[in-house]
């Protein structure tokens, strides 16, 4: 089997292994680790389409990650995707009238960063092993509510490793932080933090950066990790729900093994729809990626246009996890639309770090023919809600929503009619009242909390596990802090003694 080794965007680091890619997260010159050629799926789609989640993600992992044995990825996969998801098929795909949805959101905290982050602690710890990293690994995080968590529920008990979660003490819904302050497993911490997002991911970046505060760590044999989405750990996992479904319809007669489908990615960082465009160079037939934008339609503007500018004002909206000007993981596709040119690569980032835009070339963008941009507003958003509802009794949350109306959108001014998979990023009960306030303004203005069950008689979906787990489950982490003091903080949990 061909070997696939991980270059950086921006050409610093070159031919290294997937195990030193995924515990080294950021390549060092700050680029991403990208995989030196896409691997072709060996099963055909029938032969997938009999074979489990498990067994899926199986055959894609171990095309991307060619030093790791077939025993511990095969362990990994097991640890994952297990008793924490709520449904047997993992990733189910779901007919509704003309759609197919496909559900990411039956993990641990019900959203789509399961998927990801319900194996990464696995990979990291096998691939600490396979470099021979014996610290214990601490991963530091700083969260606006959604990463966090996932993350807390990634790691707690996963041995060898610890996890401390920043949150801004008021700035999460209540759900978020119900869900943070709970959280089980001896290995983990959580603190509220007296500021807001940008203060608790500032003070992790101070932290990361702090050269005396590592040398401590090294001599109490720790080391930092950073579990955020440009990890190649978290990409490659996600590439196996794409497989999946295209298997899934398949076997149900939904297609042709060969027709080409679409899909509509609710998209903020341009990992989930990344993970659709490496699908396809395995081999999976995918037509469209129409990468679906809220408010913040720097995406939108960019697909239109080729430049990417991020001068322009952040809106808050009722999908917040979309809520991003700038998407990391774009940069994986500029270096290959640039020809895997690592030069090309880090000048548009520089030009994006100095003057807040840059602008690719008419060949790079001759290469974008794989994506459709679209985007939903608030008041589209909230109809695409309602319309599902009334139409067919489906819940969408709002992320999904945007997708829902973004795949309308790329229907209409197209003409494409082939078989287009909306993909759903998060429960409705993730993001409650927004969600019934979409479906009845009577609703308006009550919490999350309270409208639970008002959810539950309205839609018959069942309160998801991680709801009514919170609901009832004990506060263990009540500690808040001042900025200034998150390094004590953390040497504190660490045992590492006073910092002076
Ligand atoms: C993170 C997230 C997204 C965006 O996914 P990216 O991979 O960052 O593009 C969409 N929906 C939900 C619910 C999310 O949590």
């Amino acid at each position: 089997m061909q070997q696939v080794f991980y270059n950086s965007t921006r050409g610093m680091e070159e031919k290294v292994t997937a195990s030193y890619a995924i515990t080294q997260g950021l390549a060092k010159d700050g680029g991403l680790f990208v995989p030196d050629h896409i691997p072709a799926l060996e099963q055909s789609m029938e032969a997938l389409g009999d074979m489990t989640y498990q067994e899926v993600a199986y055959e894609v992992l171990k095309r991307f990650f060619t030093d790791f044995t077939e025993e511990e990825l095969k362990r990994c996969i097991q640890g994952a995707y297990d008793g924490k998801f709520d449904h047997k098929e993992i990733a189910p795909l779901v007919k509704v009238g003309d759609l197919h949805y496909l559900e990411l959101f039956h993990g641990a905290t019900i959203a789509f960063k399961d998927m990801a982050l319900s194996i990464l602690p696995y990979l990291m710890m096998t691939a600490a092993k396979k470099q021979a990293i014996e610290d214990e690994i601490v991963i530091l995080a700083a969260t606006s509510g959604d990463t966090g968590k996932a993350a807390l529920a990634g790691f707690a008990d996963v041995e060898g490793t610890r996890i401390v979660v920043f949150y801004p003490k008021d700035g999460v819904s209540p759900i978020q932080k119900q869900q943070m302050v709970t959280q089980q497993g001896e290995n983990t911490y959580v603190v509220g933090i007296e500021g807001n997002f940008d203060d608790a991911q500032n003070g992790v970046k101070r932290i990361f950066a702090d050269e005396a505060f590592a040398a401590r760590m090294k001599a109490n044999h720790k080391q930092f990790s950073s579990a955020n989405s440009i990890n190649i750990g978290r990409l490659v996992p996600q590439v196996a729900y794409y497989v999946y479904a295209y298997s899934r319809l398949v076997k149900a007669g939904e297609v042709r093994s060969g027709e080409a489908v679409n899909f509509a990615v609710p998209t903020g960082n341009f990992g989930n729809i990344l993970a659709a465009y490496y699908a396809k160079q395995m081999g999976v037939p995918v037509g469209k990626l129409v990468c679906a934008s809220n408010d913040n339609k720097v995406l939108y503007d960019f697909l239109r246009t080729g430049v990417y500018d991020r001068r322009r004002e952040f809106m808050l909206t009722i999908s917040p996890s979309m809520d991003i000007l700038i998407s990391s993981n774009l940069e994986r596709l500029l270096y290959e639309i640039a020809g895997q040119d690592p030069g090309e690569t880090k000048r548009l980032m520089e030009d994006l770090q100095s003057q807040g835009y840059y602008e690719i070339t008419p060949a790079m963008k001759g290469k974008l023919q794989d994506f459709f941009g679209a985007f939903a507003d608030e008041a589209q958003t909230k109809a695409a809600i309602a319309q599902v509802f009334e139409g067919e009794g489906y819940l969408l949350d709002p992320h999904t929503a945007v997708a829902y109306h973004a795949c309308r959108r790329y229907q209409e001014e197209t003409g494409d009619r082939r078989t287009m998979v909306v993909v759903s990023t998060a429960s409705p009960y993730k993001f409650t009242a927004s969600t019934m306030e979409a479906i009845g303004q009577e609703y308006a203005g009550q919490d999350d909390f309270e409208l639970v069950e008002c959810m539950n008689e309205r839609s018959g979906v069942p309160v998801p596990k991680a709801v009514t787990e919170v609901l009832e489950s004990p506060v263990r982490h009540k500690d808040t802090c001042k900025k200034e003091e998150m390094p004590q903080v953390v040497a504190a949990f660490l045992g590492l003694g006073e910092v002076q």
